[in-house]
């Protein structure tokens, strides 16, 4: 059965594409992508690559027949240096062999970045180096931080002699401003139009930043911009690795330029060993054996859950800090060390929090919970590494959840205690925030946002008042619905995009599910989940962990009248109830747990919101 296992693949050579048609039956997709130099249409799904070429449904396309400016990815994750000689696809067509390569040491004495970077992208590293070598210029999607590094290890693969633009000054660091200095830029353009007319047959030119040099991806192209371009297409004879970070982008006319883009985000599970292609654990080759040592019960294959999303520099940042933060202390344990990566990756970013809320806290609600904690096992089933096949192929995994209920129901509050669950950071955006008025604004806020939760995995958004983002699409084309169905439009790629072992979840809460747009609620993207008022057992509940929070003895009879008196009130309104009887006794010396004083306020709040009600009619 080929239903949903079908690849599309892209070929360089007529040889290429040959080799694969004739690939035998009981040869892996894996292998059979690993002996040529191929780019697939979507991005690679792990869960084909070991099964046999039998089974799936390939179809080959050359490169000549499609269009340019279609984005390609990545192959194969392996590397292809362990291949029998004479089979190594494609072959160099100039310049020395590239050297050949170490076993890699489990648990290092140590270990610095370009090793860490040279480590975690040797496959990919190892796929844009072929295609140089094959002439081909390469556009490459990676985070700033590793460009320094990825540019001579690639280089150093290829064989091939490179010439790097030099790397702008540090006043055009990305977050002070999008551009550079229109000065500097100019000086830039000047220097790569000096090296593209000096660059000989055979060699290559890096440009580190090409997306600054471009300032950004703007429809309108400025005047340097269209100079670049007018550039590098003037000298398509050249062959151009270009680096670009993924939250700023280059206009697609540029990126058209190049004939293959690779994107490397985070960093993989395991890293294929350089001599036996046998897969070592992240765990084991970017962790230094001291820090091993410092951690007792350290599990080298749980380490990928905690690092998933940050890239290979990263990862190393956070083992240093977390290994200055625990030396000299008593016994830390494995999972004091993954606390404290998870406290880093909050430190990192201005948006993500470590969420303390637990399900315990929580009161009532026992089927909302069971129906989450089923769900949740399935999630974190198909990010095990031993995840079942037929599960992995099926589509009723949702990517996340929607709450719809009332307001002041606990939705964020559930949202907040799976991430606690997971182990994952958080962050809560509001939904209106995210719309906005000019069109394309709101599709950038969410590629952006969709970026920063990746590299603070396991990481759960959540957007409250969901309804302002993924409204229901509308058929008409005037100007505001546009806005709305570009987004959902982008909420759908962005979701459907991540099928990566990596544990991310997005929630969305609304006060009404019909709101949303349909296209969200299949079973394989949102899973709808109602919360409503809390019933009499959650409002018990519901008082009983506000009082234990709040330090007020309630006597069992108030809590009934309690119970009673809050009918069709929220969890939020009960909460803010014994929150005003804390602070009454703090302030004023009014004993908060008096049936009197209770009364009191239970009767306030309901007048309190009966006028609201009133008001609002
Ligand atoms: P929503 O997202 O549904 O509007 P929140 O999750 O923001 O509501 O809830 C607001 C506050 O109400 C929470 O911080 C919590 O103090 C309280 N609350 C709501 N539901 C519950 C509950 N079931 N158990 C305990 N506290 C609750």
């Amino acid at each position: 059965m080929t239903d949903g296992r079908q690849i599309e693949i892209i070929a360089w050579s007529e040889a290429d594409r040959a080799r694969l048609y004739g690939a035998p039956r009981t040869a892996t997709v894996a292998e059979a992508l690993r002996d040529g130099a191929f780019l697939l249409r979507q991005p690679f799904d792990r869960r084909l690559a070991d099964l046999r070429v039998g089974d799936v449904d390939l179809v080959v396309r050359m490169q000549a027949d499609i269009s340019l400016d279609e984005p390609l990815y990545r192959a194969v994750p392996v590397p292809r240096q362990a291949q029998p000689p004479g089979r190594q696809a494609p072959a160099p067509s100039a310049g020395p062999p590239p050297p050949a390569r170490e076993a890699v040491p489990s648990f290092p004495e140590q270990l610095n970045d370009r090793s860490a970077v040279g480590l975690a992208y040797a496959a990919e590293i190892e796929t844009i180096a072929s295609f140089l070598r094959q002439g081909l210029s390469v556009l490459v999607s990676c985070e700033k931080l590793v460009v320094e590094q990825l540019g001579p290890l690639i280089a150093e693969r290829s064989g091939r002699q490179a010439v790097v633009l030099d790397t702008p000054p540090e006043d055009s660091d990305p977050g002070a401003s999008l551009m550079m200095p229109r000065s500097q830029r100019q000086r830039q353009l000047a220097r790569l139009r000096e090296l593209l007319r000096e660059l000989k047959d055979g060699m290559f030119l890096i440009v580190p930043h090409a997306d600054l040099l471009a300032g950004g991806p703007d429809n309108q192209l400025n005047s340097e911009t269209r100079e670049v371009v007018e550039l590098l297409y003037n000298h398509s004879e050249h062959v151009v690795l270009a680096f670009a970070d993924p939250s700023i982008g280059l206009p697609e006319v540029l990126a058209s330029r190049f004939t293959a883009r690779i994107g490397l985000a985070g960093s993989p599970r395991t890293v294929p060993d350089p001599v036996d292609s046998h897969p070592r654990l992240l765990g084991e080759v970017l962790v230094t054996r001291p820090e091993r040592e410092l951690f007792q019960g350290y599990d080298p294959d749980e380490f990928h859950k905690h690092v998933a999303g940050l890239n290979p520099i990263r990862v190393r940042q956070a083992m240093r800090y977390a290994f200055h933060q625990h030396r000299g202390r008593e016994k830390p344990t494995g999972l004091d060390l993954f606390k404290t990566i998870r406290g880093f990756k909050a430190q990192m970013s201005a948006s993500f929090e470590v969420p303390n809320v637990s399900f315990d806290d929580i009161g009532g609600y026992h089927e909302v919970k069971k129906e989450i904690d089923d769900a949740l096992k399935i999630m974190q089933g198909t990010t095990a590494a031993d995840a079942d096949e037929e599960l992995l192929q099926s589509d009723l995994i949702p990517r996340g959840f929607i709450f719809h209920g009332p307001p002041g129901t606990g939705k964020t509050l559930f949202a907040k205690a799976i991430a606690n669950r997971l182990n994952a950071t958080i962050m809560v955006v509001s939904g209106p925030e995210v719309t906005d008025k000019y069109v394309g604004e709101g599709e950038r806020k969410i590629r952006e946002l969709f970026a920063e939760a990746r590299r603070n995995a396991p990481s759960v958004i959540v957007f409250d008042e969901f309804d302002a983002i993924a409204g229901r699409r509308t058929g008409r084309d005037d100007g505001g619905s546009r806005a709305g169905n570009a987004m959902v439009a982008q909420l759908l790629t962005e979701l459907d995009g991540f099928r990566e072992q990596v544990p991310f979840l997005v929630v969305g809460t609304t006060n009404q599910l019909t709101l949303i747009d349909p296209a969200l609620l299949r079973p394989s993207r949102f899973r709808g989940i109602r919360i409503g008022e809390p019933d009499r057992i959650a409002r018990r509940a519901i008082i009983e962990v506000h009082a234990r929070r709040f330090k007020i003895d309630l006597a069992p009879q108030l809590i009934d009248l309690m119970v009673d008196a809050t009918e069709l009130r929220s969890g939020d309104d009960i909460q803010s109830l014994l929150r005003d009887a804390y602070v009454g006794q703090k302030l004023h010396g009014r004993p908060a747990g008096d049936s009197f004083v209770i009364g009191e306020l239970v009767g306030r709040m309901n007048r309190a919101i009966k006028e609201h009600r009133e008001s609002s009619l």
